[in-house]
């Protein structure tokens, strides 16, 4: 496995892997990997020839009061859990500096309108924008065939896919279901800075997300309500700072132009953010009829 952090030593290895006519797989992270990670890997090991990831911790994602020095890192352990699932290339992108991910003299921002806005983008000014930004230049280095994703951030999935479309990258963005704990909590980087007590209260999210399911799965159609049922269970639960309960159009991230599931042709997501002491959780459940992915 091969470890690069300058962004043309990294996209000269991206075009010798495309020039010898092979597929490439890019996944990108900000480390402090976990199974969730694994999975969009084991994804992309299983439909490319070749493997980037990327472990980047994304300054311009962070919003003034976010915690950028506190975001979780494990560098080591992450460069182990890569050459176990055979990865080719990790790339470990440096902010600034010469091969640096941005530019000395950076000017270009990539903003995705009408979808950056909604949900987390009322409660975490500019986040999306860093995110689609930095995810152009990502897939400008590699143009890799296939990128892939986790459902968990299903906002941050409707921007790329949306970016990759409007932007002609030519990439198949590749949207996996989450992975959760045992105990039902979706995996994330930030769950190690959950103490027990906190990460109890935390898991009345997927507690009341699956209740919802469970809801529409015996033939509840009307999004608002189950919304209204998440929101009173999350906002009786102790030690829960609940930011928003929303359900959406999961396509449009607007309300439903319909009062049932059914009439959004690519169904409705669920999404909840809630603050456990400093940590914020997100998750979510897409209610879809024809998929049969609901929940995921
Ligand atoms: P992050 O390192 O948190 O920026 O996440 C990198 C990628 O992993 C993103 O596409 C996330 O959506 C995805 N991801 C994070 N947590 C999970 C999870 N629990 N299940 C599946 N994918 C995940």
């Amino acid at each position: 496995m091969k470890e690069i952090s300058d962004v043309h030593e990294a996209a000269c290895w991206a075009e010798r892997v495309r020039a010898a006519g092979l597929s490439l797989g890019l996944v990108p992270t900000m480390g402090a990997l976990h199974a969730g990670h694994s999975a969009l890997i084991e994804r992309a090991r299983a439909e490319c020839d070749r493997v980037v990831v990327s472990i980047f911790v994304n300054p311009t994602q962070f919003s003034p009061g976010d915690d950028l020095e506190g975001y979780p890192r494990s560098t080591a352990a992450d460069v182990d859990i890569c050459a176990g699932l055979s990865v080719d290339l990790v790339f470990h992108g440096k902010t600034s500096g010469p091969g640096g991910v941005y530019t000395p003299d950076f000017r270009t921002w990539v903003k995705v309108e009408g979808l950056c806005e909604p949900l987390c983008g009322r409660f975490r000014l500019g986040h999306f924008r860093g995110v689609t930004t930095v995810v152009s230049i990502l897939l400008g280095i590699f143009r890799p065939h296939r990128a892939y994703f986790g459902r968990k951030d299903f906002q941050q999935n409707r921007l790329i896919e949306q970016l990759a479309a409007d932007l002609h990258t030519g990439v198949e963005v590749r949207s996996l279901p989450t992975v959760r704990d045992a105990d039902g909590l979706a995996l994330s980087s930030r769950n190690r800075c959950l103490g027990e007590a906190e990460r109890q209260f935390a898991l009345a999210i997927p507690g009341a997300l699956e209740r919802a399911v469970d809801a529409f799965e015996k033939g509840e159609e009307q999004h608002v309500r189950l919304a209204e049922r998440v929101r009173e269970e999350l906002e009786a639960t102790p030690g829960l700072d609940v930011q928003y309960v929303e359900a959406l159009d999961a396509r449009t991230l607007q309300a439903p132009a319909d009062g049932t599931i059914s009439g959004s042709p690519d169904g409705v997501v669920l999404a909840v953010a809630a603050l456990v002491g400093d940590v914020r959780l997100i998750d979510n459940a897409w209610l879809c009829r024809d998929t049969g992915d609901a929940g995921e």
